[in-house]
């Protein structure tokens, strides 16, 4: 057999008919690496006359490793998206890499990142801490929790990781005393 059973489906579905397959393992080409001698599509086209320029070219395509395009030898560099990366809440727009903390939307120019207020000094800013007491913010929709809390007498540190800790219940619970302290 020149050719396995995948070459033979693979090279069937580029287009070569089964007489075109007997006469490449005639000529002597045996499997992917066959073609590689053949090195062309115009070459190929030689050897098989009648061949469909198209079809020569998609097994040529397939033959020299699919999907490279010709002359890119350089190793390509790969984005990657690391956690820091910042997007902005009014437009969408990627922030830049030496985005800071309080720095205006390039895109927009508006503050691309929200304000948060502080559960614990009660001051308010961007970022993920407090710039005043150094407390962990917390969402704005969870921020009564959060004073909540502070009442209780929970640690500055312990209170958003608490929070994040609790289940949809207990917060129900907690919202409940935040009306009531309300009232
Ligand atoms: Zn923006
Ligand atoms: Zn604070």
């Amino acid at each position: 057999m020149a050719f396995s059973v995948l070459e033979t489906t693979i090279l069937r579905a580029k287009g070569l008919t089964d007489e075109q397959l007997a006469s490449l393992a005639a000529a002597g080409v045996e499997g992917r690496d066959g073609f590689k001698t053949i090195g062309d599509a115009a070459t190929l086209a030689e050897v098989l006359p009648g061949l469909d320029p198209s079809v020569a070219a998609a097994v040529m395509a397939w033959a020299a490793g699919t999907g490279t395009p010709p002359g890119d030898g350089a190793p390509r560099s790969v984005v990657v998206d690391t956690a820091d990366v910042l997007y902005c809440i009014h437009c969408k727009a990627k922030q830049p890499k030496d985005y800071k903390s309080g720095d205006l939307c390039p895109s927009c120019g508006k503050q691309a990142e929200p304000i948060l207020s502080c559960f614990w000094c009660a001051s308010s800013g961007p970022g993920k801490f407090c710039r005043q007491c150094g407390a962990e913010f917390v969402a704005t929709g969870e921020l009564d929790l959060a004073i909540l809390l502070r009442r209780d007498g929970l640690p500055k540190d312990e209170i958003p990781k608490k929070l994040r800790g609790l289940g949809a219940d207990e917060k129900d619970v907690l919202w409940g005393r935040v009306r009531k302290s309300r009232g």
